[in-house]
This record gives C-alpha cells, structure tokens and sequence, in this order.
C-alpha cells in the first residue's frame, strides 16, 4: 500500500524540479581524468560552509565516513565512538574490515549519542606513555552531529568544542559524521562551520534533510583531502561526469539548506500532538522523534510500527521505539494528517 505520510527517512525526498533542471544543464567533465567543475564547485562552497580548506564528493554518506577513516587510521589503530555511531552500527563494519581501524565504543555520558569530555580525559589517560610496544595506538575521535541512533540529539557547540579539545590535547584527530550537521547548526542558530568547530575532517550529505538524489561531501585540510582523493579512487570512487549529481546538490545549498529548521520545527508539533494522544514522544531537537506506547497499553515498538505503516504512515523500528522522520516533502497538512490517522488508530 503506498504510504500516505512518509517518515521513515529524510532519504526518501525526490529531487525537485529545480534539481532536475539543473542537473539536465550540468557543466560537466571527467573527474578521474582532470575533474569536473561543477563538482569542483560543490566541493569548495561546501568547504567555505564547514569552515574546512578543502573538499571531496562521494557517492555516499557511509562512503564518505570510510574514506575518511582510510585517511586517518593505520593498520591497527584505534578509534573512538559513541555506542550507535552510524560508523559503528550501521555501516557493516567497513571501519574495521576495509579501514583496518580497531573500534572502541563510548557511553552517552553528556547526553544521548554524546560522551561527555571527561570519557575521553579516562581513555586518554590510560593510554600509556611509556614501553607502549604492546598497546594499541588510538588516532581518532569519531563524533556525529546529530546522532542519528540517539534520536536526532545534536551536540551542542560548547561541548562540541570541548570534546574536540579534548581529544586533541590527547594527540588525537577528531572526524565529524555531520550528515545531519545542517539540522544541528539551525537548531543552535548557528553556523555549519560554528557546528563542527576544529574538527579535522567532517563527512556532511546532501541526500537526507536537504533532498538531493546523490552526495556526500567530506571536508578537511587539503593534504587529508588529497590522501582522500586516491582512497576514494581505491574503493572505485572516481565519479567521470560526477557534476551531474553535484547540480542538484548545489540547488539544495540554494534552496533547502534556508530551510531546515522547518523540519525540526514540523518534528516538535508532530511529538506535541503524539503526546496528547497518550504517546510518549519527547520534544525533538532536530528532525528525528523517537516515539514509544505508554506501558500500559501493552503494544511493543514493532508493533506500533506494523499498525502505523498500515494505516498509511512510513516509519521504522529503533530499539525500544518507533521513528519518525521529517524531511522536505512534509508540510503542514501532512503532519496534521498523521496525527489525524494515528488517532483513528489508536488502541482501544
Ligand atoms: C545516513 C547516515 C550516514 C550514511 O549515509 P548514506 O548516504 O546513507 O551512506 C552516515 N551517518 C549518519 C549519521 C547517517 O544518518
């Protein structure tokens, strides 16, 4: 049955007819060969955003995040996460298996998806300092903004700060999964740049909150970009005529990124509405809301999620709870009739 309400994902969007039409009119020519300007285009107005020198467009969010695990880690390194990273839950395991990296996971100390400063303070003060040849070596904090598994929890930017401080006092470089970084910064009412703070890399997507079919862009120095560039190439990422899927990414900085916060802002009215009708839905921070039944009715999360996709409303089980999405093809109406078959449905 097709869906009625889609939020399951901010990755369902269809490209707009303004993304079409520019990706029709694409200046183009062969990335691998020389490279294509209108990529080129892409990856230098999306460094100036983030704030970063130099940048790279990848096929993929999960693409991107490997390339820049390739980057950092050596064979056997050691890296850091919070429980649920994307890089470690989602991915396949692409950061040990391909990136060689040796995961360690962090709580949620902060907040959810967040370790707070002093989780990194206690690794980085085990690390040993001395006769270490039989130690494993840790390279790199991995951070995501905002965490996709935690609920769409952002990082706010003190803390942001402080981890990255943290980590780099322990002699550690820090990569930001910021494929929601957007959704964060217009929540804090501050800049992608002022959101990913001195990060050394950040992986951002152009394919969820901001709708465009294909992209990914990671961001660093341009030395770490340059290295980047032939990991990609290794993984067979050279894109030839790449500008045609980068048109529309470019349209998506014009046109969705000004619009963002009307995700997060549609996300909070969905939760309020929820938990008038009984639900347990706290106010988002950003475009994601984790919803779970009241105990008492009795229903389990995938339950919840089977009788709600039945009556028309796309979602998706995460742990405990039911996610919802919003993203740039709900609106007003759409939100309302959510709420409106949700009702109708409701246990009785
Ligand atoms: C979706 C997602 C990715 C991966 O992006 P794809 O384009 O789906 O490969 C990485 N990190 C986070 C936090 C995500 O939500």
């Amino acid at each position: 049955m097709a869906l009625t309400v889609d939020l399951r994902s901010d990755t369902v969007t269809k490209p707009s007819p303004a993304m079409r039409a520019a990706m029709a009119a694409a200046v183009v020519d062969d990335d691998v060969v020389g490279r294509d300007p209108t990529m080129v285009e892409l990856e230098e107005r999306t460094a100036a955003l983030l704030g970063k020198e130099a940048g790279l467009y990848l096929v993929s969010g999960c693409m991107s995040n490997l390339t820049a695990l390739m980057t950092h880690l050596r064979r056997g390194d050691r890296f850091l996460a919070p429980r649920h990273a994307h890089i470690l839950s989602h991915e396949l395991g692409t950061a040990a298996h391909i990136a060689l990296g040796v995961p360690l996971e962090l709580p949620w100390s902060y907040a959810p998806g967040v370790p707070s400063p002093a989780d990194i303070a206690e690794v980085a003060a085990e690390e040993p300092t001395h006769h270490a040849y039989y130690e494993l070596i840790t390279r790199l904090l991995c951070l995501e903004n905002s965490h996709n598994h935690a609920g769409g929890f952002l990082i706010p930017r003190d803390i942001n700060d402080a981890l990255i401080a943290q980590a780099h006092q322990a002699g550690w470089q820090v990569h930001l999964d910021g494929a929601r970084i957007w959704h964060s910064a217009a929540a804090q009412g501050i800049t992608p740049a002022e959101a990913a703070g001195a990060a050394d890399s950040v992986s951002v997507c152009f394919s969820k909150g901001l709708g465009a079919p294909v992209g990914s862009v990671l961001l660093g120095s341009k030395d770490f970009i340059a290295q980047a560039r032939r990991n990609r190439k290794i993984l067979g990422g050279g894109i030839r005529q790449g500008g045609v899927l980068a048109a529309a990414c470019l349209v998506a900085l014009d046109e969705e990124l000004p619009r963002i916060d009307q995700d997060r802002i549609r996300a909070d009215r969905l939760a309020a509405g929820l938990r008038e009708l009984g639900f347990d839905a706290p106010a988002p921070q950003t475009n994601i809301l984790l919803v779970t039944p009241p105990a008492a009715w009795g229903v389990s999360a995938p339950k919840l999620a089977q009788t709600w996709s039945e009556a028309g409303i796309g979602c998706h089980v995460m742990g405990p709870a039911v996610r919802l999405v919003t993203h740039r093809d709900i609106g007003d109406q759409d939100i309302a009739t959510a709420l409106e078959l949700i009702a109708a449905g409701l246990p009785r």
